[in-house]
């Protein structure tokens, strides 16, 4: 009898490492949460179903903002199966608070930049929207350019009193026409020579949502639907759209939540 208990835990132990991903218990604030499962048909992030690729891996991102733990829900024929924690270490994102400025620093922009935005802006929300089953995300990625980080993720100004969105990716000064490449394998889904904001623009997609954006760029050396490996120039560093000096602004997503760039898979 003893002995069939201890075969029926070393079965259940067994079944259970199965379906037990490697998520970890504790996660930064803007991480990109890669997992495996190969028994959940169905995964919850806080509540939210997400895609599931027919060898069992899943991605979501842990948002700049995320205090609570997340709760990650593995279900299979409509029974939980196992659920998960994970705790959010809080990061110590850069805030500078600026008061006493004049009011109306900028000029008022015209109404035809306004459409340009609205209109650039819808199309890029769409963009983010894409979920293509490919699993590239799962692959380590590789920093785009060289130089050196002249901007974090996470940042935020408020100026008098006013927060403005927190800086969304990083930002790497190089020269002009540095070769920039792609950050993992992936789909262009967008590539644009001249947005109000960022310029030259290639948005690729890596698949469940997971997406890496490359602004202010002097050249755009890929087409839309085109297919590239890590490490395949893409473009070159400029300074194009809103920007102060050439540096690759790069930013990587799952759907429209942003994470440090940083704290990928490099290795
Ligand atoms: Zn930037």
């Amino acid at each position: 009898m003893i002995l069939i208990i201890r075969f029926l835990l070393i079965y259940l132990s067994f079944n259970y490492h199965t379906f037990a991903l490697d998520l970890p218990e504790t996660a930064p604030q803007g991480s990109l949460i890669i997992g495996e499962s190969s028994t959940a048909d169905m995964i919850l992030v806080d509540g939210e179903s997400i895609k599931i690729s027919p060898d069992g891996f899943y991605v979501f991102a842990i948002s700049r903002e995320q205090v609570e733990p997340v709760n990650v829900t593995f279900i299979r024929s409509n029974e939980i199966i196992n659920l998960e924690q994970i705790f959010v270490e809080e990061q110590d994102f850069d805030i500078q608070r600026i008061d006493g400025l004049p009011e109306q620093m900028v000029t008022p922009l015209g109404d035809d930049v306004i459409k340009r935005i609205i209109k650039e802006n819808n199309f890029i929300k769409d963009v983010k929207k894409m979920d293509l089953d490919f699993t590239f995300f799962k692959e380590k990625f590789v920093m785009p350019t060289n130089g050196i980080i002249t901007g974090v993720f996470g940042s935020q100004r408020i100026l008098n009193g006013i927060a403005k969105s927190p800086h969304r990716g990083i930002d790497i000064a190089a020269e002009k026409g540095s070769r920039v490449i792609a950050c993992n394998d992936g789909i262009v889904i967008h590539a644009e020579n001249d947005l109000y904001y960022t310029g030259g623009t290639i948005i690729l997609d890596h698949g469940h949502g997971v997406k890496s954006i490359y602004a202010h760029l002097s050249s755009v050396d890929v087409v839309l639907n085109q297919q590239v490996s890590r490490n395949e120039i893409i473009g070159k560093v400029g300074s194009t759209g809103r920007s102060t000096g050439p540096h690759l602004h790069w930013g990587v997503m799952v759907f429209d939540t942003y994470v440090d760039p940083l704290l990928l898979k490099y290795n």
